[in-house]
């Protein structure tokens, strides 16, 4: 397969040819300089350590201040600092099978580049091609792994560690965190009566919904067939109610159009707020739990785990 790589320089390059702020490496030294970069570009396949590893290399031969690289779904990576003098660059692999987006790479400083720096960064830029072409597959890969294919949320792997990193750190800044349980109503119904396909429609369009009422911070999860788990960081039990409330409001007034039916469906809402004791597996259950009531007590309804039900079961001996 043949391939090539690009790297094209799209604005602000400095047109005045002004002192390097470094000395310049001597050409005999270059090819050496290139080959440790790309030896130590081949250590990581995580994006972030690869940028690092380039900035810090780029860094002893010309003066940046801060690097910025942005992913082809236009997520930022930014290293150092910014500053007003920049030189912007996009990358891409060309092969048979058409351009590949790597993304761009924008250098600033203090100081307008002279072209002798100039010459040097764009040489520095090739070996980085290839270590970033796998990163970002390896990255992709990984989302991949952590995606619901039907919904695009986060699968229960996603959950497992979001959950984790969630409760670390809410303990460690004394956060409030909290968890909704959602499970649609009688959604066998829905399959016997429309169809599985239909029924795929409405988990979706269920997902949408809460996903649309809730923060962008907030982490949706399927966790199951019509099952879906909401992290809500900094949020406690009052405030997990106020919005649990406004999804089951939002997904009783949807409507799910397929070819020959409009489809509305209800959902049950558990929510618990994390305890001090609790862990993942203990936050879980307790919001499980009110789902559970929710359901018991007719379904279509929000249930907030009390503590209250805790002691009333211990005076019972339960
Ligand atoms: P409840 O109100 O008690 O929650 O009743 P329910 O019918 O929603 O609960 P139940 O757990 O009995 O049924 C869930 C159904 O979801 C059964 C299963 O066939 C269906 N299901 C699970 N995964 C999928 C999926 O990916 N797509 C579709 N269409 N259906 C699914
Ligand atoms: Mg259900
Ligand atoms: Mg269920």
């Amino acid at each position: 397969m043949v391939t090539s790589v690009q790297i094209s320089s799209r604005a602000s390059k400095a047109k005045e040819v002004i002192a390097p702020s470094r000395i310049a490496v001597p050409k005999q030294d270059l090819s050496d300089e290139l080959f440790r970069l790309t030896q130590r570009l081949q250590t990581s396949l995580e994006l972030e350590q690869i940028l690092e590893i380039f900035f810090q290399h780029i860094q002893q031969h010309v003066s940046i201040g801060g690097m910025v690289y942005t992913t082809p779904c236009n997520q930022h990576i930014k290293l150092g600092r910014p500053n007003i003098h920049h030189v912007d660059y996009q990358l891409s692999r060309q092969s048979n099978d058409g351009d590949d987006g790597l993304g761009g790479i924008v250098f600033s400083r203090a100081k307008r580049f002279a072209e002798q720096e100039l010459i040097l960064i764009e040489s520095f830029l090739g070996p980085l091609i290839y270590p970033l072409r796998n990163a970002l597959m390896y990255r992709e890969a990984l989302a991949a792994a952590m995606c619901d294919p039907l919904t695009k949320t986060g699968n229960r792997a996603a959950m497992s560690n979001a959950l984790q990193r969630e409760i670390q750190l809410a303990n460690r800044y004394h956060q409030p965190l909290s968890m909704m349980v959602i499970d649609i109503d009688h959604f066998k119904a829905v399959n016997d009566n429309y169809g599985h396909a239909a029924g795929d429609d409405v988990i979706c369009s269920v997902a949408k919904a809460i996903t649309t009422v809730c923060r962008e911070t907030d982490l949706t999860f399927r966790f199951g067939g019509e099952e879906f788990v909401v992290l809500l960081n900094k949020t406690d039990a009052a405030g997990a109610r106020v919005i649990a409330e406004r999804v089951r409001r939002y997904i009783a007034g949807l409507s799910t159009k397929t070819e020959q039916h409009d489809i509305a469906v209800t959902a049950s809402i558990g929510t618990a707020e994390l305890n001090q004791d609790d862990d993942s597996v203990s936050l879980f259950e307790r919001a499980d739990s009110a789902l559970y009531k929710a359901k018991q007590q007719g379904r279509n309804q929000v249930v907030s785990y009390d503590l209250v039900d805790d002691v009333q079961r211990s005076l019972l001996g339960m």
